[in-house]
């Protein structure tokens, strides 16, 4: 009798450990062939980056490495996954194809044409809870993420014991070509997020082991603008390079060992962020429209400035506010930055420049080494107040405050606008504020070696309101 064989589909989840994919094709089949489709619709798209592929590539190439330690290897073939998957299952003769199940627009369709001509199997792991089964008690899908949370805590919590161990061996794979990648390792910013498995499991080790792990001062740390008080994880998470699971199980086990309510309150805020990402994946099911359009109707018709010189000034991170400047900076040079600076940005961007947020998620989704379509979408929706659940059209960041806020003293500031250097504590948030003799002597003259700033705040955040006002009372009128 033929050995049964099965393809095991790699798409967003470049792991061993708590791979249910893998796992069921292991259950599946005697010879487990793991392949990676190169697919030119994902790979030549006008807002891919560079950064994200070949960060994409190398991890790819250490995944092949953990299977050939395990007598396996990885088979990478280019084309369409229709093709590729159909050829490929009749070459070695696999009866079923594995995957984990995506919910983007993309992967749903991709995968409703490849269930077409082979048997694929998809199996959870992407998220904790199936996006398909989270509806509202009408049916409805949620649109408000407190309401979502509620039910989302409601259902059983994902069990440390469910989590499955990385297979030690796994059937070898012989006589199937293979093209070669080679990832570009100056094409991402390796010393910061290097690639791999290997890697997302140090740093999530890093961020929830010991006796006084990192994630105990989540709640208080989190904020900061340098982005030191987080796990950053999401390059790994958007990969599957860890599980979303066992991140989860490892963090809420903590919450009994956890020393007082500060600590628990850490753990608690860090969850809470796995379900927003979980409420993302979710609204980008129920509402694919969402990457391009405003989900709120009444803010579809906001009457936005043109782009030009104020969006070339956003992204060179040349705004003449320091901490917009350092995190259009951060985010050129290393593909990643804080929540909140991500929050800080788009609201400048929308809020004092008028512009349209869809210019906003299109650069960062190019910048972005975690760039996702579901958080990018809903992050930028929740900034430019337009989204469901968002923050309401008159909160309008203050970019001095928020710096003075999260980066008292401009540590960061100074890392990323180094002109601002040897600017005064004071000032550094504010440096046009210097008297001139300051200035001066600080070596930094404002409006030669940094910009006065391209907006007045005060004045930008009025327009913006109006804006907006006029925008829902023109749909109220309708
Ligand atoms: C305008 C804007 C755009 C964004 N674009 C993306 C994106 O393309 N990809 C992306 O992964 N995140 C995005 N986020 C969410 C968030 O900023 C990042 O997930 C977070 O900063 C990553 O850092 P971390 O891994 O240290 O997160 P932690 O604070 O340690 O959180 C743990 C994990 O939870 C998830 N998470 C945290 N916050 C959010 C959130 N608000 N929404 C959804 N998931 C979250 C991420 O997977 C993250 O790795 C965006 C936020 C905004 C405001």
């Amino acid at each position: 009798m033929e050995t049964p064989i099965a393809l095991w589909w790699i798409r967003r989840d470049l792991r061993l450990h708590d791979n249910q994919a893998l796992a069921e094709a292991m259950r599946l089949a005697r010879t487990v062939i793991p392949v990676f489709v190169l697919d030119p619709a994902l790979l030549s798209s006008a807002s891919q980056s560079r950064r994200r592929t070949q960060f994409l590539f190398a991890s790819l190439a250490c995944l092949d490495r953990d299977l050939r330690s395990r007598g396996s290897k990885l088979i990478v073939r280019s084309g369409t996954p229709v093709e590729v998957l159909e050829r490929l299952a009749c070459e070695v003769g696999a009866r079923w194809v594995v995957a984990e199940a995506d919910y983007s627009p993309y992967a749903l369709r991709r995968d409703r044409a490849v269930a077409q001509r082979v048997d694929l199997r998809l199996c959870p792991g992407l998220t904790l809870q199936d996006p398909r089964e989270l509806r509202a008690p009408s049916g409805r899908p949620y649109t408000v993420f407190t309401a979502f949370a509620r039910s989302w805590w409601q259902r059983p919590a994902p069990q440390l014991d469910a989590v499955i161990p990385p297979p030690a061996r796994l059937p070898p794979v012989e006589d199937v070509s293979s093209e070669r990648i080679v990832a570009e390792l100056d094409a991402f910013p390796v010393h910061v997020f290097p690639p791999g498995e290997a890697e997302a499991r140090a740093r999530l080790d890093a961020f929830v082991s010991g006796s006084d792990p990192p994630i105990f001062r989540y709640a208080s740390e989190r904020n900061r603008l340098d982005g030191a008080g987080s796990s950053r994880l999401s390059p790994y998470l958007r990969f599957g390079m860890v599980s979303v699971r066992e991140a989860w199980c490892r963090a809420s086990q903590l919450l009994e060992r956890a020393p007082d309510e500060a600590s628990r309150a850490g753990v608690r805020a860090w969850l809470n962020e796995l379900v927003w990402r979980e409420f993302y994946i979710t609204l980008l099911y129920s509402f694919p429209r969402m990457v391009r359009e405003s989900l709120r109707p009444e803010y579809r018709e906001i009457e936005w400035d043109d782009a030009g010189d104020a969006l070339a000034a956003w992204y060179r991170g040349q705004t003449g506010y320091p901490a917009v400047d350092a995190a259009m900076r951060q985010l050129a040079a290393e593909g990643w930055i804080s929540n909140r600076a991500r929050m800080l940005v788009a609201s400048f961007l929308v809020k004092d420049l008028l512009l349209d947020w869809r210019l906003g998620e299109r650069w960062f989704f190019q910048q972005l080494i975690d760039g996702d379509p579901a958080a990018n979408s809903g992050g930028w929706q929740w900034s430019a107040g337009t989204g469901t659940d968002a923050a309401p059209y008159f909160r309008v960041f203050n970019p001095t405050k928020q710096g003075e806020r999260y980066d008292p003293g401009g540590r960061w500031v100074r890392k990323w606008v180094p002109e601002l250097c040897h600017v005064p504590d004071e000032f550094i948030h504010r440096p046009w504020a210097m008297p001139r003799a300051v200035q001066e002597r600080c070596g930094c003259r404002i409006g030669r070696e940094y910009p006065s700033p391209i907006v007045d705040h005060a004045v930008a955040r009025q327009r913006a309101i109006a804006r907006y006002r006029a925008a829902r009372s023109a749909a109220t009128d309708r």
